[in-house]
């Protein structure tokens, strides 16, 4: 305890982030995406500083580091060409910006159809890529931060 007031200085300190971002720009579309489904659906995201880079993994398609002030996500180059737009990649990255901008955790895989973006392993990908519930898991994404008066 003898620290505390020391370190709540050491935090009040810390600057607002200001929305700077640093995003590969093969991975900048899907960024653009989200943020348009997120205005679509009249959620505000708050502000964080943003860095987004590939980087090669063992066995993660993604990772993403996030608080209140910033969001980190790696992702794997290998999991696509990048030479067009994937839904598949798309899937993915909604489900990294799901933990950093919407504060959405794992949910369990327990049944089939997969009810969310954010149920682990499968994370409802097939039904995204072949667009049939695509809508349906915006939906449960975003969830109760959609403004509902809309
Ligand atoms: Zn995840």
């Amino acid at each position: 305890m003898k620290y505390l007031p020391f370190l709540l200085l050491l935090i009040s300190c810390i600057p607002d982030p200001k929305g700077e971002q640093y995003i590969d720009s093969k991975l900048q579309p899907y960024f653009d995406t989200f943020y348009a489904e997120a205005e679509k659906l009249g959620v505000e995201l708050p502000t964080k500083d943003v860095l987004a880079y590939f980087e090669e993994f063992d066995g993660y398609r993604a990772w993403t580091y996030w608080n209140e002030r910033i969001i980190r996500m790696r992702v794997d180059p290998e999991i696509h060409d990048w030479e067009s737009y994937s839904l598949e990649v798309e899937a993915t990255i909604f489900h990294e910006l799901g933990h950093g901008y919407l504060n959405r955790h794992h949910l369990e895989y327990t049944s089939v159809p997969v009810e969310s973006l954010m149920t682990i392993p499968h994370g409802g990908r097939s039904g995204w890529i072949d667009g049939s519930m695509r809508e349906y898991y915006l939906n449960e994404l975003f969830g109760d931060k959609i403004e509902t008066n809309k």
